[in-house]
């Protein structure tokens, strides 16, 4: 990286220290204090790797996808004797998930990630912060720092927990303006797609995306209190586009995507008002986010996200549950094509909990709410602890098909799967906390 004021090249004063596996900081470069400039570091070789020879790491979490949306998303797209993308990569291993909460003992989203991010446990709602507020250091952080370049993809708000996480500091995952704002000043991803205008522009600014004005519960009106932070990023050197038709001629540079108000779809029960349509897929996201981040020779981080595995569940909503799991298949699927040209690279795919305590089950008129069940919203409780289906197993012509209960509305703590390949997955093998992927993806990056 090179400081656009002095043409001085950085890396070299950012070198990060390792030792007994656990990562030091060194001084900040403040390479962009005081604001303005390039967002973009792009040059150089090396990276943060300590022998010089860079390496990347694509980090894409399912939120709230267990072992069960997994198989379900199996059968439903390949059936009995096929394999997801996510599931054939050669490493597996399993995580737990329990927070370090003063009440909970399943995790959220944003203790889940601030694991992830910084190696250690924290309370429900935290933005990678300790258990006492303060601050830790994360990997979208220390990547910046060490001049790779960082990106984030999702199709929830790109300010939501789980990529706050991995660039912010928070005691309360709801600042989410307040996240954007540090991913201008602080962490400098040079890739922001996704979901969330409404905390990027003030009140009374509704950008491209007008509120849902027939919607008392959720309006989804604009709520920056950090001012216009669209033209912050523009003035840091971010192109931005919102629509899909400015996404598809947008060039290789710095690049904020803000495509929906809020999350890129609607999270509802079946037939009230839920909706899975993103104006850009997570796969092509994903694509143009290694377009830009590859440019690095130094190496990159990006996470990706399909946030409407969690949401959805949370509605017990299976048919849009499976419809998220085939739009996160497909990223995956761009993921190891890029992989398989870049193999100095990393490739996790994992869910940070569980949600909806989902079993896949035989279609039986006399279990619980019976087959069919609750597709029918008109069927009182039905779309709440019910039963989905039934869904065809593919291949098997209309012979087999299976039914989707679910247990709760809410996250579970049984262990989630992590498949991986590329340089490091062997250490991810076995049944290990969350905290340990921290270990695993610093090392790789920076050990
Ligand atoms: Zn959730």
């Amino acid at each position: 990286m090179t400081d656009p004021r002095t043409g001085r090249r950085l890396r070299t004063a950012t070198v990060v220290a390792v030792a007994g596996g656990t990562l030091a900081l060194l001084p900040l470069t403040g390479a962009f204090a005081g604001g303005g400039g390039s967002a973009h570091g792009g040059g150089g070789h090396g990276g943060g790797h300590a022998d010089g020879h860079p390496r990347s790491v694509i980090f894409i979490t399912g939120d709230g996808m267990g072992a069960a949306h997994r198989e379900a998303a199996r059968l439903d797209q390949v059936g009995f004797d096929g394999q997801l993308a996510m599931d054939s990569l050669p490493i597996a291993g399993l995580q737990t998930t329990d927070a370090r909460d003063p009440e909970d003992t399943v995790t959220d989203s944003a203790a889940g990630a601030s694991a992830w991010a910084t190696g250690v446990k924290t309370y429900n709602g935290a933005i990678s912060v300790d258990v006492d507020g303060e601050p830790l250091p994360t990997v979208g952080q220390q990547v910046e720092d060490a001049g790779l370049a960082g990106g984030i993809v999702t199709t929830a708000q790109v300010t939501d927990a789980s990529p706050a996480a991995f660039f912010a500091n928070s005691t309360d995952r709801a600042a989410q303006d307040d996240i954007a704002r540090q991913y201008l000043e602080r962490s400098r991803p040079e890739v922001v797609l996704g979901g969330g205008e409404d905390w990027w522009l003030p009140a009374g600014d509704e950008g491209t995306h007008p509120p849902r004005t027939g919607d008392t519960e959720d309006p989804e009106v604009s709520r920056s209190t950090q001012g216009d932070l669209v033209a912050r990023a523009q003035a840091q050197g971010y192109e931005y586009v919102s629509t899909a038709e400015e996404f598809a001629a947008a060039g290789s540079g710095p690049l904020l995507g803000l495509f929906a108000n809020e999350e890129m779809f609607q999270q509802r029960p079946e037939g009230q008002g839920d909706e899975f349509d993103p104006a850009v897929s997570l796969a092509d996201m994903t694509t143009k986010a290694l377009d830009v981040l590859s440019q690095d020779e130094d190496g990159f981080f990006l996470l990706v996200e399909e946030e409407a595995v969690d949401e959805m569940a949370h509605n017990d909503n299976g048919t849009r549950v499976l419809e998220a799991m085939r739009s996160l298949d497909a990223a995956v699927a761009v993921a190891r094509a890029y992989v398989a040209e870049h193999p100095d690279t990393l490739l996790v795919v994992t869910g940070d909990h569980e949600t909806g305590g989902l079993a896949i089950e035989d279609v039986d008129p006399e279990d619980e709410s019976g087959p069919g069940g609750t597709l029918d919203p008109s069927i009182a409780g039905g779309t709440e602890s019910g039963e989905d289906g039934p869904f065809a197993v593919a291949g098997t012509g209309g012979a087999h098909d299976f039914a989707l209960d679910w247990t709760t509305t809410a996250h579970t703590g049984v262990p989630t799967v992590v498949t991986a390949e590329g340089p490091g997955s062997e250490d991810l093998t076995g049944y290990y906390p969350n905290t340990h992927l921290y270990d695993v993806v610093t090392s790789v990056l920076f050990g």
